[in-house]
């Protein structure tokens, strides 16, 4: 079924097709009438996708079809914020009501470089960009990796959140001690599901990941770094939380670094104010007079500094992870450990943790889905400026995708407005190719899809699985419970409606 703005795209392709018979040019159909619409595809539905859809709507005459690979919108929101921060998914209102637009479609269960390659969008639309985010995980590289309960924060963060390709994740949680490698907010955010916050059964968390979860029998997380306390990469809000929750159990290792490093609070004083207020809560856990596992019950958290993973050791018969070894690092001076950019040496210090279960929280990176894509591997970021891709005039690109895996939600929507600018300032400029002719659009998508026999998830398909999650989570006490098969959803979207396209 086709949605209102599409059915009105065709009407409009029809009449101007009839108005310009006589302007026909190398079997495309030249417009005269410069209120032509102009047909934006946009590859991701995160943040980036539906940022940059919003700003492009400023001008009147863009339309945007909105491509997901899953059948659900939202990304990161969906699958990466965690549970227990559900104020932060309050953007998916806003959202919501951008993809109602009468100039906005979203075809969902639709994948670039699957389903649909650049060039069928580039050929489709004026304007294509891209939006498809971060989704690999960055390696460690050690000997060791692929040994069994070693496993990356984003399948665990996919596990927890009902990513359909984590669902079935094989996680062990019944050791006693694990290790999350990284120090980074996606670290904390592992490390906060592992210490079990209050009232997670009430959350979106997947019912399966809280019951393993609540049944887990850790009791202590090192969350290892390879720098030291004033090169960390997580946040102080986060950190606080963190450091509530873990109530007397939280720690830094090794504790005296900042004697040994003459650092006190005035040293904390040329700081920049963020990187001071982090420092000075991290200098306080290390001389805080801590309780220890025997006089407290709980799980305890240890934030472990100058430690660079070496090797990972896998129990020679059942291959599942038991030692982690950290080389120790070194800064060369006093002046290094307080400055944030500074990088330490290595020393011939080596020091063993026993562990059940390594999570590794190194950072994510993007897939080139198309060899002409130029990318910056390095960045895990797909080259560009303000947001254009180098060597094209009709391709962009937009949040994680264009700036590297970094930054929160509100940092992705300054990137999609740059690179929505960008866009616009092209229209405007008429630099952007074949802005005299009408594009097929959707309908040119669509016959592909079809030939395929891809099944598409339209908007208002999405909004019934909302609901239904919502009445399902209702009815056990929790916000929502998801729906983690592909196509368990993909049969609630066709129940509803006739899926023809
Ligand atoms: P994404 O959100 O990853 O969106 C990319 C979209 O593209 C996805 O829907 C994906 O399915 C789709 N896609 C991928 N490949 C294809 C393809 N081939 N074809 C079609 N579609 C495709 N920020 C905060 O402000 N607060 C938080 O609490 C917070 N928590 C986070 C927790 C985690 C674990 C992580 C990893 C990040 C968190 N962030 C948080 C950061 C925030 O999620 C990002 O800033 C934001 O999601 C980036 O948006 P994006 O649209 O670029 O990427
Ligand atoms: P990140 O902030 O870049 O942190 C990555 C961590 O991994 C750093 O501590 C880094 O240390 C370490 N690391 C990288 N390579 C390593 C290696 N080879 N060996 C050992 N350590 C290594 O990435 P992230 O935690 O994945 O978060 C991504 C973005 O999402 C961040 O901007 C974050 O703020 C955001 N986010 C926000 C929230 C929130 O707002 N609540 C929650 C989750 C995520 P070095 O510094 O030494 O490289």
């Amino acid at each position: 079924m086709l949605s209102t703005s599409c059915r009105f795209t065709i009407k409009n392709i029809l009449s101007q097709r009839s108005a310009s018979r006589t302007l026909i040019s190398h079997g495309s159909y030249q417009i005269a009438d410069r209120s032509l619409s102009v047909k934006v595809a946009v590859v991701g539905s995160g943040p980036a996708g539906f940022y940059t859809t919003q700003k492009l709507l400023k001008n009147e005459k863009v339309e945007v079809d909105i491509y997901e690979k899953l059948p659900v919108p939202f990304g990161l929101v969906r699958y990466g914020v965690a549970p227990d921060h559900a104020d932060v998914k309050n953007v998916v209102k806003s959202f919501t009501s951008i993809a109602k637009g009468d100039r906005v479609n979203f075809f969902g269960n639709v994948g670039l470089g699957s389903d649909l390659q650049i060039d069928d969008l580039l050929h489709a639309y004026h304007a294509v960009v891209l939006c498809y985010g971060s989704s690999q995980d960055k390696l460690l590289k050690i000997e060791g990796e692929a040994s069994k309960n070693t496993i990356s924060a984003r399948n665990f963060v996919g596990w927890y959140n009902g990513l359909p390709e984590d669902k079935d994740l094989d996680i062990d949680l019944s050791c006693d001690t694990a290790c999350i490698v990284g120090q980074g907010n996606v670290a904390l955010d592992c490390a906060r599901i592992l210490l079990k916050p209050a009232n997670l059964a009430k959350t979106d968390i997947t019912s399966y990941a809280q019951r393993r979860i609540e049944e887990s029998k850790i009791r202590r997380i090192y969350i290892i770094g390879r720098r030291g306390p004033v090169q960390a990469s997580f946040t102080t809000k986060e950190l606080r939380e963190l450091i509530k929750l873990n109530q007397n159990l939280a720690r830094i290792e090794p504790q005296t670094i900042f004697q040994d490093h003459n650092v006190n609070l005035k040293a904390l004083n040329s700081m920049p104010r963020h990187r001071r207020r982090l420092t000075e809560l991290l200098l306080d856990l290390s001389t805080a007079r801590r309780k220890t596992l025997d006089e407290l019950d709980g799980v305890e958290s240890v934030f472990k500094f100058m430690a660079k993973p070496e090797k990972i050791v896998a129990n020679a018969s059942t291959g599942r992870v038991e030692q982690i070894e950290l080389r120790r690092t070194r800064f060369a001076s006093d002046g290094d450990f307080i400055d944030e950019y500074a990088r330490p040496e290595d020393t011939d210090e080596i020091e063993t943790i026993n562990c059940g279960l390594v999570i590794r929280s190194i950072g994510y990176t993007a897939i080139q889905v198309d060899k002409h894509i130029p990318m910056d591997f390095r960045k895990g970021a797909i080259m560009n400026t303000n947001g254009k891709v180098q060597g094209f005039r009709n391709l962009y690109c937009s949040g994680w995708l264009a700036t590297g895996a970094t930054g929160v939600i509100a940092g992705t929507l300054n990137s999609s407005h740059v690179t929505a600018q960008t866009l616009l300032q092209d229209i405007e400029k008429r630099d952007l190719p074949n802005l005299e002719r009408v594009k097929p659009g959707c309908n040119e998508i669509k016959t592909i899809l079809r030939a395929k026999k891809v099944s598409v998830v339209q908007f208002n398909d999405w909004l019934r699985i909302d609901e239904l999650e919502r009445q399902i989570g209702e009815a056990v006490g929790k916000t929502r419970e998801k729906f983690v098969d592909v196509n368990e959803m993909l049969r609630v979207a066709t129940n509803i409606q006739d899926k023809a396209i």
